[in-house]
Parts: structure tokens; sequence; C-alpha cells
């Protein structure tokens, strides 16, 4: 039997991983407390990290329906909120880069006002930014370029930085598009989902397949030519036919990248229920093992180098094999490399200065802390990254990517070789063809999945996990 590694998008596991509302162990205002003496070993490595470079993940918690299959931390009753939120939101985003450059962040302690902290230098240069959410293109474009003139204020942010924000097809305009390239936003990522119009509207979701085309065309039409579209495999109803329908739709208009999901069904979520009752039944694992190996004969004829296990990239002149193409998600890229991003905004996940830690779920308290002088990090689900967690996120998360793991990064980072820290797994994966060893431009040695075995990639990961 084939076994298929149903996952859901990337964002999902980063930004969205459950989290309770509970902050009791948070502490509390920083009124009358002098920042300087936060100063820790987490501040030092915050400012070192920030100057080498940081990237944002910033959270817009708001749509117009919910989507059946959906669990993340968004909500379709609170767009009176909008205005108060862009400013909560370039608030969090500049007191906390104004914390890193004056030498007191730390992720559990109440951030300073800026009143507090004065002027400070810039932190160093941002590598990426992306408004995931919810729907970030149902904000008005001068409402996200608060958080972005936040981030120039306090840190630098060149030209040439990749600026994503996700959008619905459907709550675009070319007078918005024209906005957001103003503001500096220079990719979009449209969530399509499928071009078969019963199945969207079985979904919840509020366009036509049509409109996700003309949204595209709009997105062009206006200069964004670096444009991702979302689909997912896998769902109730769906066979190989009525993919390929999907796919070949997709591969005509040609998007600068394809991002592919194999549907999870989230416990909560109108789905779940659906299937529970029986009134869906989702696709079964060996059909959903065939849509993903169809998509990747599909996208590699129509000239898409697949650099993850999920994305593809439309191969451009210069990208070299076995290395990360100029089109893929520079975004993504931050976390399949294990590197720090700070995430702001309800929900929000970050991994920074030694911690990996979400910021509170609902909105309406988040605004009200951050008015407040309050923390918004929920304190309890915080945890500092011990050496074995970073080690399997560095090799799983390295091995995700065609670009794969360099060996001698292991090395070099956590003191022993791969073949020392978790001896006879290498070998047994090679001889399993799952995984294979290859040289990487400079004639290094990696090791990345092999076509098998990202069909299983979660049986190879968990060889990785620790105890
Ligand atoms: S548009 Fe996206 S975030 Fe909003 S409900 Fe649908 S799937 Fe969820």
């Amino acid at each position: 039997m084939k076994l298929v590694d149903l996952k859901p998008s990337l964002r999902y596991h980063v930004h969205m991983v459950t989290s309770n509302l509970n902050t009791t162990g948070a502490t509390g205002g920083t009124n009358g407390q002098n920042p300087r003496q936060l100063q820790g070993p987490e501040s030092e490595l915050a400012q070192k990290q920030a100057a080498s470079g940081l990237s944002f993940y910033l959270h817009i918690p708001f749509c117009r329906t919910r989507c059946t299959y959906c669990d993340f931390n968004t909500y379709t009753n609170l767009g009176h909120l909008q205005g108060r939120y862009s400013i909560a939101l370039a608030q969090e985003v500049e007191r906390s880069l104004a914390a890193v450059a004056a030498g007191v962040y730390h992720p559990l302690k109440p951030l300073p006002t800026l009143a507090e902290l004065g002027q400070t230098p810039k932190t160093g240069p941002v590598k990426t930014i992306f408004f995931g959410g919810g729907t970030p293109s149902l904000l008005p474009p001068a409402f996200l370029g608060k958080t972005l003139e936040a981030i120039a204020r306090r840190a630098d942010l060149g030209p040439g930085v990749e600026i994503t924000i996700e959008a619905n097809p459907g709550t675009l305009s070319l007078e918005k598009l024209r906005g957001l390239r103003q503001i500096g936003v220079n990719r979009l990522s449209f969530g399509v989902q499928t071009f078969d119009d019963p199945l969207l509207k079985s979904l919840g979701r509020t366009h036509t397949g049509a409109e996700a085309v003309e949204a595209l065309e709009m997105a062009r039409r206006t200069g964004f030519d670096n444009v991702n579209l979302d689909f997912i495999y896998g769902l109730p109803g769906q066979n190989l036919p009525t993919w390929q329908a999907t796919l070949d739709r997709a591969l005509s208009i040609r998007p600068a990248h394809l991002s592919l999901y194999g549907l999870t069904v989230e416990e909560g979520t109108m789905l779940h229920r659906q299937v529970e009752s029986g009134k869906l039944t989702p696709t079964d694992s060996d059909t959903a093992a065939d849509m993903y190996e169809l998509a990747q004969d599909l996208l590699e004829k129509a000239g898409y180098i697949q650099y993850e296990i999920s994305n593809w990239a439309l191969r451009s002149p210069g990208d070299v094999p076995g290395t990360s193409p100029r089109l893929a998600c520079q975004h993504n890229l931050v976390y399949w490399r294990n590197e720090p991003y700070l995430g702001c905004g309800p929900g929000a996940h970050s991994s920074f200065a030694g911690w990996r830690y979400p910021v509170m779920k609902d909105p309406d308290e988040y605004i009200r802390r951050l008015h407040a002088n309050a923390p918004v990090v929920v304190a309890d689900e915080a945890e500092q990254i011990s050496r074995e967690v970073d080690l399997a996120d560095t090799v799983i998360l390295a091995l995700r990517l065609n670009e794969g793991l360099e060996l001698a990064r292991v090395e070099r980072e956590f003191g022993q070789p791969l073949e020392k820290l978790f001896p006879g797994t290498l070998e047994m994966l090679s001889e399993n063809e799952l995984v294979e060893p290859f040289k990487g431009p400079q004639g290094e040695d990696r090791v990345r999945l092999t076509r098998h075995g990202r069909l299983v990639s979660n049986e190879v990961f968990l060889r990785f996990l620790p105890d």
C-alpha cells in the first residue's frame, strides 16, 4: 500500500499551531521598570540574529467567510477592528525591533514602550516579510503600509526584499493592487484551491475558478510577476481527472510559483463534522498519492522545479540544479533553513532569541493589551529551543528541500557529524532509497529526500526526532 504524506500548508505548522488564550503566566506591564534591567543572553542573541538579517510573519486575522476546512486563527465578524488592528500590529513590530536594538528584548518580558526606549539604531537587514492570514488582501494597502513603515524605521528594509501578501480572488481591484505595489509589496500568494466550481462552493470559498484566473491577470497588469497559486488535493469528491483538469488550467496560465497541499481534516472544522457524520468522504490515501505523483510529473514537464515537498517554482535562466530556484518563496526558505523569524499579530509564532513562542489569539484582546503595555506573548506556550530540538528541526526542515541538508552544517552547528548523532540512520534510509546523497554547487556533500522519500517523508522525519 502506498503511503501519502498529506500535508497542510507550511504556514499552518509554523504559525497556526493551536494555542489557547491562557496568558496567566505572562508578566505585567513595564511601567516604573528600567528596560535596561531586562538584558540577558536572549537580548544578546536577538541582537545578533537581527544583525544578520530577520524575517517577519505578520498575521491578518480577518476573513469574509469561514471555509469549511479552515482552522486558522481568523474571524469573520471583526472587520470593524481593521483600523485599530493595523495600528496595534505596527506597534508590536516597532516596539519589538526597538527593544532588540536597545539590547533589552526578551520574548517573555513585556515590550518597553517607544518612549522608554527613545531613539535606537537600526537592527540590521530585513530578509523577507510575509503578510499571512486570514485574508490580508481585505485590508486597505495603507493599513498594511503602517507596519512596513514601522519596520523601515527600525531595520534596513532594502528595495529587493521579498514582501508577500496572501490574497483571495475577489478581494482585489486594480486600484488596490496598485496601492499594494506602492507600499512595496512585490509578491502575491492567491488561495485558489481548485478550479472546480462546485467543489469551491462546497468548501465555502467565495470565488469561482474564472475569478481566480481574472485575479492573476489583473495582478500581472499592475506589474506583479511573482505570483503564487495555492491548491489542495485529496478533497472529498475530487478524483484524478478533476485534479488533472485543475492542474492543466493552472499550468496554462503559468504562475511563477505553485503550492500544492494535501488536505488535512482538522478537528473543530465544518469539514470535520461533515466527514464524521458521513456526509463527505475524504479521498483515500492511495488516490491522494496518485494525485501527488501526477502533479510531480505534469509540473516537471511544464518547466517547474519542485524545490520542496509541496512547492514548485517556474524555472528561470541561471537556476542551478540542486539549489533553490530564483522564484522560490524566499520567506518559506527561511523556515526550512531553520533561520530565525519574528511573528507578530494574534496567533503568530516566532522562532527568535533562542525561543519559540506564540502571540495570543484574540484580536480584540491583543489590541487592548498593546494599548495597555501588557504582554501579548503566551508565556505558558513558549519553549526554549533545546539543542536536540534545534538539531531535529535543522535536519528535518532541510530534508524537505531539494537543496537538501549540507552535512558540514550539522558538524559546524552541533559539533559532531550526522552519522555520529544518528548512527546508521542515513545508511538505512539510503539503502531503502528514501534519501540520496549528492554534491552541492560548491562540491559540498548534501543529502535530500528521493522522489519516493517525498511520498513518505514523515516516515523519514521520525528517525530524526528527539527521544
Ligand atoms: S480564506 Fe483562508 S484563512 Fe480565511 S477562512 Fe478561508 S482558508 Fe481560512
